[in-house]
């Protein structure tokens, strides 16, 4: 069996990782909210995609940091990911990624270490899956369904 070598995030890479995440955050398209947002993934082969909110005057089109993130990097071929780092101009506590944004993470790895990090680069790493518990996951496709139920 072919062993995959997975890229172990080093302290730089965080360093680095973080510093995206705050460079993101300054491209934000926000008019309306005012509330910027960076993220930044790093890929398991070691990469990292950028992203930012990018708001729209028809609001429901906004897009979050953390899902242009994703797009760019599943639209380059990267679809394994250890780490995303996430920022906000938040100086007491942290913004957490949205509920869309955790199940768009969830496709992917439930076990994706997510840094919230403010503008001072203080920061909390929690897994994702501990952000959405009973998460709902390529897996739950491939369950065994009931071919019928109390009402039929
Ligand atoms: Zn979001």
């Amino acid at each position: 069996m072919e062993k995959k070598i997975v890229h172990v995030p080093s302290s730089t890479d965080l360093e680095e990782l973080f510093r995206e995440a705050h460079l993101a955050k300054h491209r934000a398209y926000c008019p309306y909210s005012k509330f910027r947002v960076g993220a930044a993934l790093l890929t398991s082969t070691g990469k990292i995609y950028s992203g930012c909110n990018v708001e729209n005057a028809a609001y429901p089109l906004t897009t979050c940091a953390e899902r242009t993130a994703v797009v760019k990097a599943v639209s380059e071929g990267e679809m394994s990911f250890t780490t995303i780092a996430i920022t906000s101009d938040v100086e007491i506590g942290y913004s957490g990624p949205c509920g869309a944004c955790r199940q768009i993470l969830a496709e992917f790895d439930l076990d994706l270490d997510v840094y919230l990090i403010n503008p001072k680069n203080e920061m909390k790493m929690y897994k994702l899956r501990e952000l959405l518990p009973i998460a709902f996951t390529p897996r739950d496709l491939q369950k065994p369904r009931a071919a019928h139920d109390i009402i039929d």
